[in-house]
């Protein structure tokens, strides 16, 4: 080959190769800005399992086997009766943040507080079941505190073919001028988020609550050393 015309082939070579190297640059997805949790209505891709791709892994909380798991069936559908009004709306508060990771238990490895396992259903007021709603839940620790810099108790799971959901969680504590209370976003497919709060029953707080609603109440019981705790939502369909 002709030497000027083997070093014009070489750099070439050379080139390709580092170019090759800069596209596997291993730390490319690490640094990937994390995607919406909740999306306008207006985006039905929104509710695509894989959005929060990059958020870290769900970590197994210690404290699951201290709950024993509700059976699916002693919730079922059969607590719709149509036509079922829908959940109330409730204000967002100001502590909301965007794109929590997907995870079934926000109770992390020596959390204080009292365990709860909350469960239910996603209906529309025609009592169909909402398979692949995307629940977001937000709250205050034990001590009434929230972590408004991580996502600490923050996080979204999705409801399964028939409607039901489930998140392991622990009490919320009162924090000054609020009982305790859970905040949610719930959207179906495609469809508008209903954005509302979830409460504890028998809590005194409650009376004194300026938002408190009655029909936005769980029924909660005990259950070993923790609470099992049940919501059923109604929203509007897609
Ligand atoms: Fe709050």
């Amino acid at each position: 080959m002709n030497p000027r015309i083997r070093f014009v082939w070489l750099a070439g070579l050379a080139l390709g190769l580092l170019a090759g190297c800069a596209s596997a640059d291993p730390t490319a997805l690490a640094t990937a800005p994390p995607t919406a949790t909740i999306a306008p209505a207006a985006s039905p891709t929104s509710q695509a399992p894989t959005q929060t791709a990059g958020q870290p892994s769900p970590t197994p909380a210690e404290s699951t086997a201290t709950l024993p798991q509700p059976s699916p069936t002693s919730d079922s559908a059969a607590a719709c009766a149509a036509p079922a009004s829908l959940t109330p709306a409730l204000t967002e508060g100001p502590y909301f943040t965007p794109n929590s990771p997907e995870k079934a238990s926000l109770v992390e490895p020596g959390m204080s507080g009292t365990r709860l396992l909350l469960s239910g259903y996603v209906f529309t007021s025609d009592c169909r079941p909402v398979a692949n709603a995307l629940l977001d839940f937000w709250q205050a620790d034990a001590q009434g505190r929230y972590d408004n810099s991580g996502y600490t108790l923050r996080g979204h799971v999705f409801s399964d073919e028939t409607g039901r959901y489930q998140i392991e969680t622990i009490v919320p504590g009162e924090y000054p001028g609020r009982t305790e209370h859970i905040h949610v976003k719930v959207q179906a497919p495609g469809g508008p988020v209903l954005t509302s709060q979830l409460f504890i029953p028998g809590v005194a707080q409650n009376q004194s609550d300026n938002i408190f609603d009655p029909a936005l109440v769980m029924s909660m019981e005990t259950s070993g050393d923790g609470m099992i705790g049940r919501f059923n939502f109604v929203i509007s369909g897609n």
